[in-house]
C-alpha cells in the first residue's frame, strides 16, 4: 500500500537552509527555488531510534 506521500521539497541552490514546500522564491536571494533530494528530507524525517545505543 502506498500510503506515504511523496513530498516535494523546494530548495535554495545557494541557501540549503531555505526550504518550503511549495514552489516560490528565495527570501535571501530571490532565486528561483529548486526541488531538493527526497532523500535529504526524509534524511531528516525519519530519525527514530533503533535501539541499541552503546553496544
Ligand atoms: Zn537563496
Amino acid at each position: 500500500m502506498n500510503n506515504e506521500q511523496n513530498k516535494t521539497t523546494y530548495t535554495c541552490p545557494m541557501h540549503s537552509e531555505v526550504k518550503q514546500d511549495a514552489p516560490g522564491r528565495c527570501p535571501k536571494c530571490g532565486m528561483n527555488l529548486v526541488v531538493a533530494d527526497a532523500d535529504t528530507a526524509e534524511n531528516e524525517h525519519s530519525h527514530k531510534s533503533h535501539g541499541g545505543c552503546c553496544g
